[in-house]
């Protein structure tokens, strides 16, 4: 029987490591299963406590993995992300794994013991030497996961048809008949073939005599079967250059711009292909799946059954079977949004990060990674190659390609039958002095949607505020109607009729006269989608209108469905917020018109300026993907803003010439280092105290800036009170110094966010 030693376990729970009884050996990153109080909770082993607390220790009740499963160069990655975020590896596992693979322990190795006759007898020296051949790809342990817990997820199933068994099979056909009637009539394919060790060529013979059928049961790639086929573009020659530049044996960074449809996609397909030749590993991030359909056919049209797509919205046993995949080497290229930064995939040979200006690759809570900079990273410790693609590349990304950190690739001309859209400024201050009212569409919006419509082309406005009204207040008094819980104004929705917080969901019915002073004169200010679609259907009483924004896209799938719908030509007038700069194109759309252009620009963010440039851009985009010359009209109270004047004139590197200026002089990212530390109490002075105290501790760490303790922009949300300190530096070193100097307590009052990009909230 194996010896037991006080070992320190760490909880994905807001608790520091708690040392528990482990067997001997039990080596570092594996997962226990452990009593905490009254429940059970996953832990990861961190190695011996040499000064194990002096009371009783409980020994952990399972162990739950041979050896760590994770490939070693993204256990480096992760120590390097708990490091640099600040958080343990137990948060950072789950994004890697889904809790509910398991290993299976009647599991032999070839010609040896059983690995629960090695754990058994505390051999974890010899666990860990499987488990690094297995790594290696040099060890095939036959069937390493639980099956029970995969049966009927998953990405192809097999599945037997019903049809009775011709007399003449062969021994591999049988077997696999025999699998699959044993695990009920259906199975993963990769699993199928393991479990039977034979090849596709067996199964594919099945399926011609119709005894088994092979289901896709992840069905986003087949919504566009049709264009699942592989079209092979001859690339161009700034296409090749680019591909040529990227040295596939090495890390390095690269920067690929170039405006939506110069064909960067096409450059990435071409050295994925190259690298997957190589027999080495793809990683492909995007920013949302849920919108990019052609992506995943043009993919799999490239690349047949060799994608596996790891996606936010999967229930958890399609996740559980694509991380399987993985794990196993089943699919050796790898589509999916943030989290997959971490995908245990091994020996990589390219990264692409589609879209790496997204904020999408940011998360929001703990742990708040950045899976662009994580990506650089993973490359760097894999030494491979790293491409971040985008029109309107991040300032940090674009300043790194100036500075020669990354190597600069462009994408200058547009392939035949893309057109740039011609694009007009409304000065919305000129029609309020002609009409002397305030004016939503301006008359030549107007004149442009009626011509539009009489051609039968598309039109799609963009107002980046949902409800109808964006506040009420009271023309008596003054009063405006807020939430009870946040320092935020209520949201006038019509179709509800509610005022709701957009931060907290509070909502109430709206009042008929004012709370405070009684007078009836309510009056509601800033419109939004709800009240535009309103407008539109009044206007345009013949026109098909859909509008898409949070509220009516809630449910799973309903944008992806309106999208589609628009794309199919079912739609006339698209409206909505910012979801609709994204992903889609529609051949018959001609007219974008963007309503309120200045509504980004007033959020209190350094960033501002940025996002209202790539929002404004990429919608602006949309119009005359086609054959079809798009025209995009842009209202703003501010024309001479430097965001508004080189989106109109589709400029990035005039903006970004403009605005890095700026950013350099006030000392902010790319020129600096940040980090926002918040907390929240029951009352301002709870919330403002263990900042206070931070603070001191930080001050004798040399070239930070301290800014704060200071109310956050949104000083309460949902009945607790925001305060926040900001760090900057010269670089990020100080930050890390500052880290270790203060460090924070898991569960604490303060949480620490790094390279911030939400200052608005
Ligand atoms: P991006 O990713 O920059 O938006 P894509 O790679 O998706 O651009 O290209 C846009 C369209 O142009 C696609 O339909 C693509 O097949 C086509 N395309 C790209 N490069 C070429 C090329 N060299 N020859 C012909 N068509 C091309
Ligand atoms: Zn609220």
């Amino acid at each position: 029987m194996e010896s037991q030693v006080p070992t320190r376990i760490e909880l994905a729970r807001p608790l520091p490591p708690l040392t528990y009884l482990a067997p001997a050996g039990l080596p570092e990153g594996v997962r226990v299963q452990v009593r905490l109080r009254s429940g059970m909770a996953v832990g990861v082993a961190l190695g011996p406590d040499p000064e194990p607390p002096d009371v009783p220790l409980k020994p952990v009740m399972a162990v739950l993995d041979p050896f760590p499963l994770l490939p070693p160069r993204l256990l480096e990655l992760l120590a390097f992300a708990g490091r640099y975020y600040g958080c343990g590896l137990a948060h950072l596992l789950p994004l890697c794994l889904p809790q509910a693979v398991l290993a299976d322990w009647e599991t032999q190795v070839p010609g040896g013991p059983r690995l629960a006759d090695l754990r058994d007898q505390g051999r974890w020296d010899a666990l860990v030497e499987a488990g690094a051949a297995w790594h290696a790809g040099t060890l095939r342990l036959p069937s390493l996961f639980h099956r029970r817990a995969l049966r009927g997820a998953g990405i192809t199933e097999v599945r037997l048809t019903g049809l009775p068994n011709p007399p003449r099979i062969t021994a591999a056909q049988a077997r696999l008949l025999l699998a699959l009637e044993g695990a009920g009539g259906a199975m993963l394919e990769g699993l199928l073939l393991e479990a039977c060790a034979t090849g596709p060529g067996v199964l594919a013979n099945l399926e011609r005599q119709g005894l088994v059928e092979r289901v896709r049961r992840l069905d986003l790639m087949a919504q566009r079967r049709e264009d699942v086929a592989d079209r092979r573009v001859e690339l161009s020659g700034e296409q090749c250059r680019a591909v040529a530049a990227v040295d596939l044996e090495a890390f390095g960074g690269h920067l690929l711009y170039g405006i939506t449809g110069s064909g960067k996609t096409e450059v990435y397909l071409e050295l994925a292909e190259r690298v997957l030749a190589r027999g080495r590993r793809v990683l492909w991030l995007v920013p949302e799946i849920g919108l990019t359909p052609r992506l995943l056919s043009r993919l799999e049209g490239r690349f047949p059954g060799q994608v596996a797509v790891g996606h936010a919205g999967l229930n958890a046993t399609e996740k559980q079977a694509d991380v399987m995949r993985l794990l196993q080497d089943g699919a050796p290229l790898f589509v999916g949004v943030r989290n997959a930064v971490l995908a245990p995939l091994r020996d990589i040979g390219l990264i692409i990060v589609d879209e790496e200006q997204e904020g999408s690759y940011k998360s929001e809570e703990h742990p708040r990674i950045h899976a662009r900079d994580l990506a650089v990273k993973r490359a760097q410790l894999e030494g491979c190659p790293v491409l971040l693609g985008s029109a309107t590349p991040s300032l940090e990304s674009w300043h790194a390609a100036q500075a020669g950190r990354y190597q600069l690739l462009r994408l200058m001309e547009r392939p035949a039958g893309v057109n740039l859209p011609s694009v007009k400024v409304v000065d919305l201050r000129e029609c309020y002095k002609a009409e002397r009212r305030k004016v939503v569409f301006a008359p030549l919006l107007l004149r442009a949607m009626d011509e539009v419509l009489a051609r039968g082309e598309q039109a799609m406005l963009l107002l980046n505020r949902r409800g109808f009204e964006n506040f009420w207040m009271c023309r008596a008094c003054g009063l405006t109607f807020d939430c009870p819980h946040c320092d935020l104004s209520l949201t006038y929705h019509k179709g509800a009729f509610r005022l709701r917080c957009h931060l907290c969901g509070f909502e109430t019915a709206p009042p008929e006269v004012c709370i405070h002073c009684g007078a009836e004169h309510l009056r509601g200010v800033g419109e939004g989608t709800e009240q535009i679609e309103d407008l539109l259907r009044a206007r345009f009483p013949a026109a098909r209108i859909l509008r898409l924004d949070r509220d009516t896209t809630s449910r799973r799938g309903s944008l992806e469905a309106g999208l589609l719908a628009a794309e199919a030509g079912e739609v006339d007038i698209l409206v909505g917020t910012q979801m609709l700069a994204k992903g889609h194109t529609f051949p018959r759309l001609t007219l974008v018109g963007i309503l309120n252009a200045d509504l980004g620009l007033k959020i209190p963010d350094f960033r501002a300026a940025e996002r209202t440039f790539q929002l404004l851009t990429q919608v602006a985009g949309r119009a005359g993907r086609a054959e079809l010359k798009g025209h995009v009209l842009l209202q703003t109270y501010s024309p001479d803003h430097p965001a508004i004047v080189h989106a109109v004139a589709q400029d990035f590197e005039a903006f970004a010439a403009e605005e890095l200026p700026y950013r350099e002089a006030l000392g902010y990212p790319p020129y600096a280092a940040m980090s926002l530390y918040r907390s929240e109490g029951d009352s301002p002075r709870e919330a403002l105290e263990p900042l206070q105290r931070l603070r001191r501790r930080l001050e004798s760490v040399p070239g930070l800036r301290i800014l704060g303790p200071l109310e956050a922009p949104i000083p309460k949300v949902k009945d607790r009170f925001r305060m926040q300190l900001i760090l900057k530096a010269g670089g990020r070193g100080p930050l890390g110094e500052a880290m270790r100097a203060a460090p924070l307590a898991p569960g604490g009052a303060v949480t620490l966010d790094r390279d911030p990009l939400n200052f608005g909230v």
